[in-house]
């Protein structure tokens, strides 16, 4: 059995934010690789150890003449992220999931490591898992169990994305006035103030001259 403990309940913005400056031209990506996607998931509380390990053995033992096999790997742990933003986005705009994507989505969910047990782990308790199969879906279990969570569950009305429209980054608005609308206010909320008072200072000026 691989016990692993409770992962924060929003490693599926984690996930969906490793893509960022969505709405610019040339996105921020920061799982270009397959090297980059699996150090990714063997941070803290988002994926069992034993399925990080399979999965990059599986990947690192395939021959030159299978790239196409890892390349598939990759492909298919990206396109899975961005069924994911889909459907948190559309959630966050108050709008339903796209088929498609929803299937995409329970496809990997089905595939997931099943939550049977919980072992005690210190003063806390952990996912006691069976010994995980090498796949995209095993190794990103516990991000599965955190979209599904929070889209079944009372946060998902927390949901937002950032109101820049060149940022587009994924959070959830836990502020008692819950009408936060930017991911900070230092990369995105100061910025949209600032152009706003550019706008306002060019308006009086065309005025004036
Ligand atoms: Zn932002």
């Amino acid at each position: 059995m691989v016990p692993i403990p409770l992962g924060p309940d929003d490693s599926c913005l984690d996930f969906v934010n490793t893509r960022y400056w969505r709405g610019r031209t040339a996105p921020t990506e920061t799982l270009g690789g397959m090297q980059e996607a699996l150090d990714w998931c063997a941070g803290p509380g988002r994926a069992p150890p034993a399925a990080v390990a399979a999965l990059a053995r599986l990947w690192q033992a395939a021959p030159e003449g299978e790239m196409a096999a890892r390349a598939a790997a990759h492909g298919s742990l990206i396109a899975l992220r961005e069924a994911l933003f889909r459907l948190l986005a559309a959630a966050a705009g108050g709008q339903g999931a796209a088929a498609a994507d929803l299937a995409v989505f329970n496809r990997a969910l089905g595939e997931a490591a099943p939550r049977r047990r919980l072992a005690e782990a210190g003063d806390a308790y952990a996912w006691d898992l069976d010994p995980a199969t090498a796949s995209v879906a095993a190794v990103l279990s516990p991000v599965l169990w955190s979209a599904a969570d929070l889209l079944a569950g009372r946060r998902r009305g927390h949901l937002r994305q950032c109101a820049n429209p060149e940022c587009r980054w994924m959070f959830l608005d836990d502020s008692k006035s819950g009408n936060r609308r930017w991911c900070t206010m230092s990369a995105c909320g100061n910025r949209a103030k600032a152009r706003r008072h550019y706008l306002k200072v060019k308006a009086e000026k065309e005025v004036l001259f």
